[in-house]
């Protein structure tokens, strides 16, 4: 192995000689005149927010491109994951069950339901949840009451897992689900970074009652802001397009609300963005595919461990990530690049080391800590 300095360099040399910018940053979306172009006839129609054909093109192409009966878009994807759980009927005193690696929303997403997260611990190999410690967590630390799940310790119902697909990275949803199904907690996925990840040939989503996906501005494809929630459930998808509008009863005139809904569909202005950026999709991903190969073949050799798709998966390759040896190569590693105007990241701050959840029940194997401590995002945009 090369000393951590000269590989530092070499690296530099590598993103240089593949993007021709001055600052390189993380990850930028991809626009050109189509994109202007589908903004200004929105404009040109009016139609810019709660009303408006696009939001249901858009909404239809989201469906069929993950093979899901239902999308229901959103304002963003944190208010996706709050509306999913709200309405599989997660609510005060309740438990969830997510992972520790994990970007904020995931968890603030459990709070807004008044409920409290459950973290655990995530597998090395995949950076996402793990299945044993899933099942050791529902065999040991809960039973059985009514037809629920009680967390032993704390006495409260445990109701459902948020599994998240880190960095594109698809966990073993297979397992995951069947444990899930065992123990009749409902499962959903955060596939906020995973638009166009596989496991099983199939599109990330195909095992949960509920995925949710993010279109902000850093995702594989953007709304500016903008989320949306797929389904197979008819149920739960009529009451996200009612709740997600303000629960407001079907009426020529009347505004009658029929319970407390909120404000969280997607502006038609959004979804027309997102129409010309789904058009790139498939593009996008090509690119991606070919930058992560870049970095596989850079890598290989070098003693440190690039982040590649499991042999049963066809990853988005949204985030590539490095994992170092050890801590000061990565710090080292962070500091160089980003002096050197290549814009690299550490993995999230573990989600139960924020202030916020330093108190809630946490199932440690010293998995994420590694990952933490050595793990650093690198330049992933598509060209
Ligand atoms: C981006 C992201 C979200 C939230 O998406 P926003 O659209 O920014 O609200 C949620 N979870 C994960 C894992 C994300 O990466």
């Amino acid at each position: 192995m090369k000393d951590i300095n000269d590989f530092t360099i070499s690296f530099i040399d590598q993103v240089r000689a593949h993007y021709d910018d001055e600052f390189i940053p993380l990850h930028r979306p991809v626009f050109d005149e189509l994109e202007k172009t589908y903004l200004n006839d929105c404009i040109d129609s009016n139609f810019v927010s709660s009303a408006g054909q696009q939001i249901n093109e858009f909404e239809g192409k989201i469906a069929a491109f993950t093979n899901s009966k239902f999308a229901k878009s959103t304002v963003n994807g944190t208010a996706a994951l709050h509306l999913a759980l709200h309405v599989t009927g997660v609510g005060a005193g309740h438990e969830v069950i997510t992972q520790r690696v994990s970007f904020v929303a995931t968890a603030n997403a459990i709070r807004y339901c008044n409920a409290e997260p459950v973290f655990l611990d995530v597998e090395r190999e995949t950076g996402t949840m793990c299945p044993l410690l899933l099942r050791t967590f529902l065999q040991n630390q809960t039973k059985k009451e009514a037809d629920y799940r009680v967390n032993i310790r704390s006495g409260r119902r445990v109701s459902a897992c948020v599994v998240m697909h880190t960095f594109g990275h698809p966990a073993k949803m297979l397992e995951l689900a069947s444990i899930c199904d065992e123990f009749n907690i409902i499962l959903i996925e955060d596939a906020a970074e995973a638009l166009g990840s596989y496991s099983d040939s199939e599109h990330v989503g195909r095992y949960a009652s509920l995925t949710t996906y993010s279109f902000n501005g850093n995702k594989i494809i953007t709304t500016g802001g903008g989320g949306c929630i797929t389904t197979n459930d008819n149920k739960l998808s009529e009451k996200i397009s009612h709740l997600s509008t303000t629960a407001k009863a079907p009426d020529k005139f009347e505004y009658f609300h029929d319970q407390l809904g909120f404000n969280y569909r997607m502006p038609n202005i959004n979804a027309c963005l997102g129409l010309a950026q789904f058009e790139k999709l498939d593009d996008i991903l090509a690119n991606k595919r070919s930058l992560a190969e870049m970095y596989t073949n850079f890598f290989a050799d070098s003693g440190h461990r690039f982040w590649t798709e499991r042999s049963d998966c066809r990853a988005n390759y949204w985030l590539n990530a490095v994992s170092f040896q050890t801590r000061e190569q990565k710090q080292f590693f962070l500091e160089t690049t980003n002096a050197a105007g290549i814009m690299t990241r550490p993995v999230w701050v573990l989600l139960d080391q924020l202030p916020h959840y330093s108190r809630c029940e946490t199932v440690e194997t010293g998995a994420s800590e590694a990952i933490y401590d050595t793990t650093v995002n690198i330049p992933s945009s598509a060209q």
